[in-house]
């Protein structure tokens, strides 16, 4: 992020805006919003700039502007249209240590004005570091036409409430209260009864909630999926935006954390392949001291909690405390490889099971039945496989598996940094070195294209073929 989003304070404070034509007066409209004293540095203003002048919104003067205009104003716009002009006032404000911006000059400007969705006190800044202008206009359109219009009226009444909400129970009760008043309830009663009768329901809910029995903590076991947040579920989605408290494993990816609420308290469990960083019963006494104050806490794994998440100790502590839980499922990484590859992980003719194993386990190399493992047709999606290649691949080979049965690896699956290695049983050993992992290790099957077939379409990721 090169250029960061704040709002300024622009209440008695000076801005310049130099020029006096069309670029001047679409830069106008917008500051003329704001409760600064705008002043116009333009010898020919248009017609239009003279009329706000007229009506006392902002101030005209006839000449170019020079330092100590500049130096008594918190930001400038150099809005001319003549790129030397808009040069020369960008250079005197540099010089005066004032920011400024050149109109449709990124680079040229030290800071840029977003795109302005405005439900005063309601304003939302969308900006895209000038890369994209048509994104950051369809997305304000999306939004204007989202966001209810009374927002803003709502807000304000809302403002003179604060502190009287303040005295809720903090959490989900309170912003229950809020979510209703804002957009269901207050917008209906501000249509039908105007601002008394939005306030009346704000009194009214305020009551109510008061009297809601407080809600008892749960602990919600989710699957975050494998890193596209589109591969969340829509329940996980919901249960995210509302969380108190979010308990996260290592893999769960920053896309997906961004969908949890700002204020939620969020806790990295990093756990590592090999050896812990945090132990399981630390993870489990967190769960219960947050759940027990009455929080919404969510146990985020990656992928599906019930596949090698160590789910049972966590629902047998949760028990013992008597807290109440849900598991809510995710897409397991064997699911979005084998989609990454283009590929089925059960077929007609050739396997009607599928292992899901792990390369290894508290004890170290997890063992298997090697045998079924080794038969021809046989496809198991192997977790945690990458560093126990050596040990997997030489297990097989011993019980009989043939050479050249595919293994591919899918690092990153469903990311945008995703990986595909297509090998085989004599050479994974060698392959599993090229991938940092996390990875899962797909016995039995190859890439689509490996096999001869057209690549199929893969939205939202650059597939990234290694080694093929
Ligand atoms: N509950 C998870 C698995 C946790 S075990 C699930 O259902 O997917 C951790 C292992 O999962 C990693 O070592 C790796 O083998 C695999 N894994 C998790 N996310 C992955 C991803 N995005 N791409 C490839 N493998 C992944």
């Amino acid at each position: 992020m090169r250029h960061f989003p704040v709002f300024l304070d622009l209440r008695n404070r000076h801005v310049i805006v130099c020029g006096g034509g069309e670029t001047a007066i679409a830069k106008l409209r917008l500051l003329l919003k704001t409760e600064a004293q705008v002043v116009v540095f333009s010898q020919h203003p248009a017609d239009r700039i003279r009329s706000w002048e007229d009506a006392g919104l902002l101030k005209v003067i006839s000449r170019d502007v020079c330092q100590e205009d500049i130096a008594a104003a918190t930001m400038v716009y150099a809005a001319s249209d003549d790129p030397d002009h808009d040069a020369r006032t960008a250079q005197l404000a540099r010089e005066a240590g004032v920011l400024f911006n050149v109109v449709d000059n990124l680079e040229a400007s030290e800071f840029i004005t977003p795109a302005i969705v405005d439900r005063d006190p309601v304003t939302i800044a969308i900006g895209t570091e000038g890369t994209a202008p048509v994104l950051a206009r369809k997305l304000k359109a999306e939004i204007e036409e989202n966001l209810p219009g009374e927002l803003g009226i709502l807000a304000r009444i809302g403002e003179r409430f604060r502190s009287k909400a303040s005295t809720l129970p903090h959490g989900s009760r309170r912003r229950r209260f809020w979510t209703r008043f804002f957009f269901v309830e207050g917008p209906l009663a501000l249509r039908r009864k105007g601002v008394a009768g939005a306030s009346e329901v704000l009194e009214q809910l305020f009551v109510e909630t008061g009297e809601e029995r407080p809600e008892a903590g749960r602990v919600f076991l989710m699957g975050a999926g494998p890193g596209d947040p589109d591969l969340l579920t829509v329940k996980a989605r919901r249960i995210l935006a509302d969380a108190d408290v979010v308990i996260h494993d290592r893999l769960v990816s920053v896309q997906v954390l961004e969908l949890a609420r700002r204020e939620a308290v969020i806790v990295e469990t990093g756990k590592m392949g090999f050896g812990d960083a945090w132990k399981q019963e630390d993870i489990n006494i967190l769960m219960i001291e947050h759940a027990s104050t009455g929080a919404k806490v969510v146990r985020l794994k990656s992928g599906d909690p019930v596949v090698f998440g160590r789910l049972d100790e966590e629902m047998d502590a949760l028990d013992a405390s008597d807290i109440a839980w849900e598991i809510v499922p995710g897409i397991t990484a064997a699911s979005a490889a084998a989609a990454s590859l283009g590929v089925s992980l059960t077929k007609r003719n050739r396997n009607s099971a599928l292992q899901v194993i792990t390369g290894h386990d508290v004890e170290g190399f997890a063992e298997h039945d090697w045998r079924t493992l080794a038969k021809e047709g046989s496809v198991a999606a192997i977790y945690m496989g990458l560093r126990t290649a050596q040990f997997l691949s030489a297990r097989l080979l011993m019980h009989g598996a043939a050479p050249d049965t595919p293994v591919s690896i899918v690092e990153n699956a469903s990311r945008p940094d995703q990986k595909i290695i297509a090998s085989t049983l004599a050479e994974l050993s060698v392959a599993a070195r090229d991938s940092e992992g996390p990875a899962i290790l797909l016995l039995g099957v190859e890439p689509r294209e490996a096999a001869g077939h057209a690549r199929q379409i893969v939205e939202s990721n650059t597939l990234k073929v290694g080694a093929l």
